[in-house]
C-alpha cells in the first residue's frame, strides 16, 4: 500500500496565451509531496510561463491551478514556497556582502528588519548555510565565489523562511559542468534530509540528473511525465526529436562526459 501524499500543486487543464502566441495548452500536472520534479523544455517551451502561473504572477486564463490544496487566487501561505529565480546569477555579486549577510537578507520577509535578529535567527541563517555545504565560506565575500556557489547562497537564502515547496528556475546555468553532480547532490540532501518539495526548470537536458525523482517535459503541451526510471526508458531518438538535438541524462555511471553544452553559459 502507497502512503496517500499530499498534492503540493496541482495544475489541471491549464492553458495560457500572450496576445498572439498560443504559449501552454491544455497542462495537466500534479506534483506530491517530496517529489523532486525536473521540468524540462527547450527555449521558448513555457516553462517560465508555467513558473510564473504557479508562483501567481500571471493570471490563470483556462484551467485551475491549487497550491497546497487552495485554489490560487485564494491561497495566502506564500510563504511556504521559496523561489529561486535566474535572475539570482545576475545579482549584483559586486556589492560588498558577505554569503553570511546575503542569506540573513532572506528573514526581511518574516523580520522586516533583519537588524533586529535574534540567536534562534541567527541559529537558522547557519543552519541554511550549512544545509548548502557552505558553511567555511560563510564570512567571504559573495563576489569571490564562484557561479555554482553564489547560486547555492540563493538557495540559503530562500531556506530560512522553512519553504516546504522550492522552486528553481534554471539553477544550473552558471555551474560548471564538472560540479552539476555534486549541486544536484545538494538538492537531493534538502529534498530527503529536509523534506522539501523541488520543482525545477532547465532548457538543457544534459544537466538534467537522476537525482530528480519525476520528470516532466514540456514543449507547449506536457509530452511526459513520469519517474525518473521511466523516462530514462524513454527511448533516446524520441527525446532527440523532441529537442532536436542528442539528448542524454546525466547518471552516476554515466557520470558528465557527454555535455553538449554545459551548465557553464552566461
Ligand atoms: P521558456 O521559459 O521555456 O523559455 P517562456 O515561457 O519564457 O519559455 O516563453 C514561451 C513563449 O512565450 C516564447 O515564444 C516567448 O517569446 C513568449 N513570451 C514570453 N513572455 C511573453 C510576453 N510577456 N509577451 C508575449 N510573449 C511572451
Amino acid at each position: 500500500m502507497e502512503k496517500q501524499l499530499h498534492s503540493i500543486i496541482e495544475i489541471e487543464q491549464v492553458s495560457y496565451r500572450y496576445e498572439k502566441e498560443d504559449v501552454l495548452e491544455n497542462i495537466n500536472l500534479t506534483i506530491h509531496e517530496g517529489a523532486f520534479l525536473g521540468i524540462v523544455g527547450p527555449n521558448g517551451s513555457g516553462k517560465s510561463t508555467l513558473l510564473k502561473l504557479v508562483l501567481g504572477l500571471l493570471k490563470t486564463q483556462n484551467g485551475e491551478i491549487r497550491l497546497f490544496g487552495q485554489e490560487i487566487s485564494r491561497f495566502k501561505d506564500w510563504h511556504k514556497i521559496g523561489f529561486v529565480s535566474q535572475k539570482a546569477n545576475s545579482f549584483n555579486t559586486g556589492f560588498p556582502a558577505t554569503v553570511y549577510e546575503v542569506v540573513s537578507s532572506g528573514l526581511t520577509k518574516k523580520l522586516g528588519l533583519f537588524k533586529f535578529m535574534k540567536r534562534e535567527h541567527h541559529m537558522k541563517v547557519t543552519q541554511a548555510i550549512d544545509s548548502v555545504g557552505l558553511l567555511a565560506f560563510k564570512d567571504r565575500n559573495i563576489g569571490e565565489l564562484s557561479g555554482g556557489q553564489q547560486q547555492r547562497v540563493f538557495i540559503a537564502r530562500a531556506l530560512v523562511s522553512d519553504p516546504k515547496l522550492m522552486i528553481l528556475d534554471e539553477p544550473t546555468v552558471g555551474v560548471d559542468a564538472q560540479n552539476v553532480q555534486s549541486f544536484y547532490e545538494m538538492l537531493d540532501e534538502l529534498n530527503k534530509k529536509l523534506g522539501i518539495t523541488l520543482l525545477l526548470v532547465t532548457h538543457d537536458i544534459g544537466t538534467i540528473s537522476d537525482k530528480v525523482t519525476h520528470v516532466a517535459c514540456l514543449n507547449k503541451h506536457l509530452h511526459f511525465h513520469g519517474k525518473t526510471e521511466e523516462f530514462e526508458q524513454l527511448k533516446m531518438d524520441e527525446m532527440s526529436e523532441f529537442y532536436g538535438h542528442d539528448v542524454h541524462i546525466l547518471t552516476h555511471e554515466h557520470d558528465h562526459h557527454h555535455h553538449h553544452h554545459g551548465g557553464s553559459e552566461q
